[in-house]
């Protein structure tokens, strides 16, 4: 299987923000885009994204899994760094567009059809690094994806950043180009020094989380994890598990959680340790690595919980459990 997020469909869909109005959207060819080279994304970094799925049922039925969410973050995302506003309606008429084009190519659970939404600035204009792009063009790309665990899960290693931060504080529920370029050194650094898989940024000892994913912590009945606040990504499957934790019965705590008491924590038998985002659900983590100390978290091995949440949102997304929370739309 090629890696995730390596194959394309050949189309895409298109709109474009010009002279104070968008186009009609298009389906376009995915292999090409024309952009001046002074292109304001190319300079300052108007970009943001989305990453959302489409699953296939066994009634052949294609479902978004809350496609809605993806949606309002990627308006969000918009403001936040001044580009045009999308109209909700027409982006989500896009996505459900370009999912039903390809609708046969959308693999069998546990792969997906995984739905990328890109907004760049596209004005030609270098004399604008403080002010916004005059215009701009949203897509949407469609990958198909495989399983995530293919080949196998090993618990993530994760290095505790306390000084650095992922991105600066105002710019952390953006999900934009910016930000991953700004995390990047950190995690190439802490896999050439302690072979840590990704690095969990705790800001001024406050745990935040990883490069592209929510960190989330299980001790006994009670899940914790960082309440939201501007300075990180408000993921959608950290609130789907979260949501369904609730459910379970399960105490959901959204405060601060500081590396101590994770730490303490951790060094308790039965403590489990996940990071949550679209592409994986949930990645256990076995170790934290913290001062030049590995910590092992819990048994260090893959938690019941853990594979318990996860089981139960693979579930919904693929059509074997009820859709109580109306989190699908079925195309
Ligand atoms: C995308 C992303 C997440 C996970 O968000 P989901 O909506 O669950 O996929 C978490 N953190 C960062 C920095 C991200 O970019």
């Amino acid at each position: 299987m090629a890696a995730f997020g390596s194959v394309f469909m050949p189309q895409m869909a298109l709109t474009r923000f010009e002279q104070g109005a968008w186009s009609t959207p298009q389906i376009v060819s995915a292999d090409s885009i024309s952009l001046h080279p002074g292109a304001h994304v190319l300079h300052y970094a108007s970009t943001c994204f989305e990453g959302l799925k489409a699953f296939k049922h066994s009634d052949g039925s294609i479902n978004l899994f809350r496609m809605e969410k993806n949606v309002a973050r990627l308006i969000q995302s918009s403001a936040l760094l001044s580009l045009p506003q999308p109209d909700a309606a027409t982006l989500s008429q896009m996505i459900i567009d370009i999912v039903r084009q390809y609708a046969s190519d959308v693999p069998e659970p546990p792969g997906s059809m995984y739905i990328r939404p890109t907004h760049i600035g596209t004005e030609a204009a270098i004399g604008k690094a403080a002010a916004p792009t005059a215009s701009s063009m949203l897509y949407v790309l469609l990958s198909p994806v495989g399983d995530y665990f293919a080949g196998g899960s090993k618990p993530l290693r994760l290095l505790l950043e306390q000084n650095g931060a992922r991105c600066a504080a105002h710019m952390g529920m953006v999900k934009s180009g910016g930000n991953y370029a700004s995390a990047l050194q950190p995690i190439l650094k802490a896999r050439a020094s302690v072979q840590a898989d990704q690095v969990l940024f705790c800001p001024g000892g406050d745990v935040q989380e990883t490069g592209a994913a929510n960190f989330i912590l299980i001790d006994g009945n009670e899940i914790i994890t960082k309440a939201l606040d501007s300075s990180f990504l408000h993921g959608v499957t950290r609130d789907s598990v979260l949501t369904l934790a609730r459910d379970m019965g399960m105490v959901v705590s959204e405060r601060e959680l500081s590396v101590t008491e994770l730490l303490e924590r951790a060094a308790k038998p039965g403590t489990e340790a996940a990071l949550s985002g679209t592409a994986a659900v949930l990645t256990p983590v076995g170790t934290l690595i913290a001062n030049g100390t590995e910590h092992t978290v819990g048994s260090g091995e893959a938690g019941p919980a853990t594979l318990k949440l996860r089981q139960a949102l693979n579930d919904i997304q693929w059509g074997k459990a009820e859709d109580k929370h109306g989190w699908l739309t079925k195309l």
